[in-house]
């Protein structure tokens, strides 16, 4: 298991590797090769976390979840629903979601997100696997009234702010099986596991690459289980993935 955590700490910034509780500097390329420097290490609570990676796009589906289908009031999709968020609405692990002063109802998302590895274009299901990096955790904050508002999600989906992620890349994991949940200032929200995907992970990472193509370090967003609700400023919302970790960010009003 390597769970790769990009940060700053008061002599380094840049990649590092975290284990049992340490943060171990790296040299090299994550996309390529790396080795671990064990002569550097850092204490994760004194360096200040960045989102995983600087995506060139983060590609998102809809409906994706049979109990949040059920939740909707909606029936199965037969193709993936998808949708952007652009680059500039990401955020790392503790940084503050601005509540927009546009909006009337801002929702949480856990979400599981694929870190694309090399360029990929048009990868068969049975190949997926070799164009992801790992997985990281994914808030897809929406605008929940926007959204209903406009029938376009682009609003809805793309403040600034609107995409945390991380805080780590989990190289080694089964996507299609693991628990996913939020918390909402501590308490339980969502409470799901991904083999309640409509469309598992690797059959969607094709479907988008028959589309476009995926860049390193490009998202891939798998959509939300059951349990969605909303937040407000002052609030403190988790997402917290089986085998990743946590990733905590606070929501503050974005007026002003
Ligand atoms: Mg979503």
């Amino acid at each position: 298991m390597v769970k790769l955590i990009q940060f700053n700490a008061h002599d380094y910034s840049g990649y590092g590797v975290l284990e049992k509780n340490r943060i171990q500097r790296i040299e090299g390329d994550i996309f390529n090769d790396f080795t671990i420097q064990h002569a550097n290490s850092y204490d994760p609570d004194l360096v200040t976390v960045l989102p995983p990676v600087w995506p060139s796009k983060i590609v998102a589906v809809g409906i994706n979840y049979r109990d949040h289908a059920r939740e909707m009031g909606h029936d199965l999709p037969d193709e993936p629903v998808l949708f952007l968020k652009p680059s500039t609405s990401v955020i790392g692990h503790g940084e503050d979601i601005l509540y927009p002063e546009s909006a009337l109802r801002v929702d949480y998302e856990a979400e599981i997100a694929a870190v694309v590895k090399k360029k990929a274009y048009k990868v068969r299901v049975e190949e997926a696997a070799g164009y992801i990096l790992g997985y990281t955790c994914l808030n897809d904050v929406t605008a929940r009234d926007l959204q209903r508002k406009d029938g376009q999600w682009t609003r809805a989906k793309s403040f600034d702010t609107f995409c945390p992620l991380g805080p780590v890349i989990q190289t080694q994991l089964n996507p299609n099986n693991v628990r996913i949940c939020s918390r909402l200032n501590g308490e339980l929200r969502q409470n799901s596991n991904t083999k309640n995907f409509i469309f598992p992970l690797f059959e969607l990472f094709s479907y988008v690459s028959h589309i476009m193509t995926l860049l390193p370090g490009d998202i891939v967003t798998t959509g939300t289980p059951s349990g969605i609700g909303e937040m407000k400023p002052g609030d403190t919302v988790e997402i917290e993935i089986e085998g990743i970790g946590i990733l905590k960010n606070k929501v503050i009003s974005g007026a002003g």
